[in-house]
């Protein structure tokens, strides 16, 4: 059979229903199931949305409700597991799995089901240490702390998947099973995401949780995604013995979100979601293990002197009773209902809505009846079923955005006192995270009144980078907004002053200068600048002053660079004492070949705009060296370069930025698969049926 995987959904089931189509059909094969590793935002209405843990302007309703309501249905059956983005209190219902929405079953906090005999565990949420030990305490409505610890793993979860000792084919996991990263080579991963070095060196990027179990269970395949990148490893258990891994990308156009494998099944076994009798009988056997407090609970270990039971691999005489229960009929009952009143798609939705009231729903309570078993939720809120609408209050306040703590990666409980440290660079690449840089804060008060992007049309969009002191900050900042501007095709990046940039703030530098600081700034600039030169948006550094030192490494992470007469650039860092600390010696190798690289580096020399174009440094000049005139002169420049449409626009980027990024093999890869997202596509219909007209 044919199973594609998913990373993270994000909400965005029509475009991974769409490439799931495109894929089948390039490679002319159907696919049987899908797969999503989490964060599949499965929102029916704006409650479920105040029940998500992501900033305010993040909440967006996407497109799960029209599943929801059954306006469209989910063309392939589609199995997926919780992540860090969800409407909790609707997964919550579903502890031990259920169907969210007709042919999409979710896992529960932990399941195993079977597929045409195929086997698949998998277990939701991502790892916290200082929450693993807790019961399942958590109900709607939340605070911003329960909304958080709601998702994340239980040490229940993990023992009872551990009492599975046997034919596990596919495992999943929303955050990566901890040290995966030592059993391939991760070259290619720090390029994409240095900031993941410390991390791995230190052996802290990934669930313990999930390490234990990748060991223990030893699956065939193992899928994951929460770090939003693909990256792939071999685990070799003993001779006979291996887990593939994959981790997949966030459902976005240029990314690797997207596989097909081809798992060998069967035949005689139908395509339909089946419950695992041996899971059955150990949900069954530890069902006085379910705790709904938050204080530490043990599983049992079979200590010395211990009576208690610890171990639950079923018995042949519980499969039996399972066996008796279910009739040997192990199919999942197709009883979807719907507990909440549907999203009414309107223009300006309520954002301020108040959250969900904790639900039960029949689903749970019918397998509960049928195993013995308890509800979590029911423990918690007690019986009745109570099939209420939600309520809106427009008076509401919003969430108060929270902080990321719970997010980093590096936070383990078992280290509070290492917090801090670990929270110098963020780890995931959701556009919503910030830093915590140990850098100093922006000292500027007046940073509120010019904001440092300035929303122009959707063709150009116009960045000043005049607070040198905060710079840094508001760059990173400024990277993370751009890269979610799906609209946008272009930016224009230009000094308000007379100087286009001149490198980090003099007191900023004094500030860190030592090698461990030096390290740290640098490998921040770097990821912010490698991800403005990756931007699926045409980037022009427009030059009209001095750019020096790590003003021309900024220049060099443009795709075109305008300069005004006046505009110079010089690599002056041999001068300061150190060398190009922002990648742009890398830059410029690759924009001017090693000779001419070098000798600007060596020479620290500064450069006029004729020489520059002459060098092929600069792509032209402008007439006007005054500011409006001049960015005016560049947007007239970039305009007829940005004549197609922005997915378009962006595809062409991304062929590019990958080109000059990864090996030639690796490059043509990705040039078919961007080709073929988009063969077929909304704007390649148009423009097939425009021609035919015109004939
Ligand atoms: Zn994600
Ligand atoms: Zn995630």
């Amino acid at each position: 059979m044919i199973i594609a995987i998913e990373g993270c959904a994000h909400g965005e089931l029509d475009q991974i229903y769409r490439s799931v189509e495109n894929l089948s059909r390039q490679r002319n094969v159907k696919v049987d199931l899908l797969i999503c590793c989490g964060d599949f935002q499965a929102v029916r209405n704006e409650s479920d949305l105040q029940c998500m843990a992501v900033p305010d302007k993040f909440r967006h309703i996407c497109t799960f409700y029209r599943y929801y309501i059954g306006e469209v249905k989910a063309p392939i059956l589609t199995l997926f597991i919780g992540g860090n983005h969800e409407a909790s209190n609707y997964l919550q219902e579903l502890a031990y799995g259920g169907w969210v929405a007709p042919n999409i079953y979710y896992l529960g906090y932990a399941g195993v089901v079977k597929f045409g005999g195929i086997r698949i565990a998998g277990i939701s949420g991502i790892f916290k240490g200082h929450d693993y030990l807790k019961g399942h305490f958590e109900k709607p409505p939340y605070t911003s702390g329960t909304m958080r610890s709601a998702y994340h793993v239980r040490s229940l979860e993990v023992f009872r998947l551990k009492q599975i000792k046997e034919g596990i084919d596919i495992f999943i996991s929303h955050d990566w099973p901890r040290g995966i990263y030592n059993y391939a080579d991760t070259r290619e991963l720090l390029h994409w995401k240095p900031f993941f070095r410390d991390e791995i060196a230190n052996n802290i990027l990934g669930s313990q949780a999930g390490e234990s179990l990748l060991h223990e269970l030893k699956p065939k395949h193992w899928f994951a995604a929460h770090l939003h990148c693909r990256f792939a490893a071999t685990v070799q258990h003993n001779e006979t013995q291996s887990t593939n891994f994959l981790a997949l990308d966030k459902c976005l156009p240029r990314r690797q979100y997207l596989e097909l494998i081809e798992v060998p099944h069967d035949s005689n076994q139908s395509l339909e979601l089946c419950y695992d009798p041996h899971w059955l009988a150990i949900l069954r056997s530890t069902n006085h293990l379910l705790s709904v407090r938050p204080t530490t609970q043990y599983m049992p270990s079979g200590g010395p002197g211990s009576t208690e039971r610890w171990e639950f691999h079923p018995s042949q005489e519980e499969i039996e009773e399972i066996k008796t229960i279910f009739n040997d009929d192990y199919k999942i009952p197709l009883n979807f209902v719907q507990t909440a009143e549907p999203f009414k798609p309107r223009p300006n939705y309520n954002r301020n809505a108040r959250q969900a009231e904790a639900q039960l729903n029949p689903q749970t309570t019918e397998f509960c009846e049928k195993l013995g078993i308890d509800d979590p939720l029911e423990k918690l809120i007690g019986k009745p079923i109570i099939l209420s609408a939600p309520v809106v209050n427009p008076d509401e306040i919003a969430l108060e955005e929270d902080d990321d703590e719970e997010e980093q990666l590096g936070d383990q409980s078992e280290e509070p006192a290492s917090h801090e440290n670990n929270d110098v660079f963020f780890v995931d690449t959701k556009p919503q995270k910030r830093s915590k840089m140990s850098l100093p804060q922006p000292q500027n008060e007046t940073l509120d009144e010019e904001p440092l992007l300035k929303e122009k049309e959707e063709v150009a969009e116009t960045t000043n980078l005049d607070k040198s002191s905060s710079m840094m900050v508001n760059l990173w900042n400024a990277v993370n907004e751009l890269q979610d501007w799906k609209s946008g095709k272009g930016i224009i990046l230009h000094s308000v002053g007379e100087t286009f940039c001149s490198g980090g703030d003099l007191n900023t530098v004094r500030q860190i200068s030592n090698p461990d600081e030096g390290y740290k700034m640098s490998t921040l600039m770097h990821n912010t600048l490698t991800r403005l030169h990756q931007l699926p948006l045409i980037s022009v550094a427009l030059i009209q002053g001095k750019a020096l030192g790590g003003g021309a490494e900024l220049a060099t992470a443009c795709d075109f660079r305008l300069f005004t007469e006046k505009g110079e650039i010089g690599f002056v860092q041999g001068r300061m004492g150190v060398v190009t600390g922002w990648g742009g010696g890398t830059r410029l190798v690759q924009l001017l070949g090693q000779h001419r690289a070098l000798e600007l580096l060596l020479t620290s020399r500064q450069i006029a705009a004729p020489e520059a174009v002459a060098l092929g440094l600069a792509n032209g000049i402008t007439k006007s060296s005054e500011l409006t005139e001049a960015v005016e002169e560049a947007k007239q420049w970039l305009q007829p370069k940005l004549c197609h449409a922005p997915q378009i626009v962006h595809a062409l980027k991304h062929i590019v930025a990958t080109a000059r990024a990864v090996p030639y093999e690796e490059s043509l890869l990705n040039e078919r698969q961007v080709f073929a997202m988009l063969w077929g596509g909304d704007a390649n219909k148009k423009a097939l049926e425009q021609n035919i007209k015109h004939k």
